[in-house]
């Protein structure tokens, strides 16, 4: 139960981006464990920035379900309330891709102390499910949420950060929890930090620190907007975020291992060069996720962003399965209409047009025509014949259609035909 993540029900389609991200993050060794005591505990953005940013294999740890949690939104308490809180977390990590795991720590509400908290829990066993889950997971870093030293409002926040520290060096050592090493084998983590919060200037000057309000032009978002995202999964806690932009660092206080520099990764090879024979692999992959790269030849089309690229990709697919560029174009929303109202009983609106790949060439062929001095003058004499801008923009959208699809018939990139 404790081994395999936790997923949730609904598995969503990645968009174009998101495949281009996964195809990225194959070649991306490295991986965090994040560990805290209830579903909500967790940074989100720190979450989104492992995963999504650095395209690190990304983890958390809620040792509870959160069954001693409010609910805001009905009446269940108690075990339901925790069915509920985990599926809010499941939720969230279909928004920032970390994965899921638990260990069978019951939330029984309140704790005054780390002491009443394991005591009730019962150390040992818990202990037993951190170490588990660090074998299984096998993270180069851990980090908790809490520390262990300073009070965190809750028994089971200190407890999830004291369990965690134990668990760093336990599941390193085979006389601790023998019996699960048949299955498993022992893990030592290199370090272990504290995602620290109200740090003196001088822990922050020491501490590895990242920007998760970070832009991302492949996702669109900055890390703190998909977390704001994420966060929000929380209903029944009546959580809601507004997404940010601009710099927002995290700190990360070391507390076990050693540190270089000031990047939580230093020093360890995040490389497919880490498993034996791996580095021919990970050339491969790399050129795989170079050449998903249908994207990347429309993006040297002048104006197509790696967006509009990657979405139109993923839309388009293979271009195999057009009959020709007049198929091509229709499906791209950019078939022109003599009567371009699109009302006129003359002209049908076209059929099989794809929504999401025309947004794109629409935003593409604007910007296009605005670099690309001969694009600009073939839209200023649609204007000039009488056509709004989006009928012009369109028929400027039918002639990159047929650039796109010799580019794309003859794999070779956007030049200006003579
Ligand atoms: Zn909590």
């Amino acid at each position: 139960m404790l081994t395999a993540p936790a997923h949730a029900q609904h598995i969503q389609m990645p968009d174009a981006a998101e495949i281009q991200l996964g195809l990225e993050k194959l070649n991306v060794l490295g991986s965090v464990l994040y560990v805290a005591a209830h579903p909500d505990d967790e940074n989100t953005a720190a979450l989104a920035y492992f995963s999504k940013g650095r395209k690190l294999r990304t983890g958390y740890l809620s040792l509870t379900r959160g069954d001693g949690g409010q609910n805001l939104i009905g009446s269940e308490r108690g075990a339901e309330i925790g069915i509920i809180r985990t599926q809010e977390l499941l939720a969230a990590r279909g928004v920032d891709s970390a994965e899921q795991y638990f260990s069978r720590a019951i939330d029984f509400g309140y704790s005054k102390t780390p002491e009443e908290t394991l005591a009730f829990w019962g150390k040992e066993a818990v202990l037993a499910d951190v170490v588990w889950v660090i074998r299984s997971f096998r993270p180069d870093v851990i980090v908790t949420r809490f520390p262990v030293e300073r009070p965190s409002g809750h028994g089971h926040h200190t407890s999830s950060a004291l369990l965690a520290r134990e668990a760093f060096h336990a599941a390193g050592d085979p006389q601790r929890f023998p019996e699960q090493l048949d299955r498993v084998e022992t893990w030592q983590a290199e370090r272990l930090f504290w995602n620290g919060w109200r740090l003196s200037e001088a822990e922050r000057a020491e501490a590895a620190s990242v920007d998760v309000g970070e832009f991302d032009p492949l996702l669109g978002s900055s890390y703190s907007e998909i977390a704001a995202i994420s966060r929000s999964m929380h209903k029944s806690q009546g959580f809601g975020a507004a997404g940010r932009r601009g710099t927002r660092y995290e700190y990360f206080k070391l507390v076990e291992g050693s540190l270089e520099d000031k990047d939580i990764l230093s020093g360890i090879d995040t490389t497919w060069s880490r498993v034996p024979e791996g580095t021919t692999l990970g050339l491969k992959l790399a050129e795989i996720a170079e050449r998903s790269s249908m994207a990347c030849r429309l993006a040297s089309i002048p104006g197509c962003g790696s967006i509009c690229s990657a979405e139109l990709a993923g839309e388009i697919g293979t271009v195999e399965r057009f009959r020709g560029e007049a198929s091509l174009a229709l499906y791209l929303g950019m078939a022109t209409l003599d009567n371009s109202s699109g009302k006129s009983r003359r002209s049908k609106p076209p059929r099989h047009v794809n929504t999401r790949a025309k947004a794109a060439m629409m935003i593409v062929v604007d910007h296009h025509r605005k670099l690309v001095p001969q694009s600009q003058r073939y839209y200023e004499r649609k204007r000039a014949e009488g056509k709004k801008h989006n009928q012009a923009i369109r028929a400027l959208g039918r002639h990159l259609c047929r650039v796109i699809f010799k580019m794309l018939s003859q794999n070779r990139p956007y030049r200006i035909d003579p």
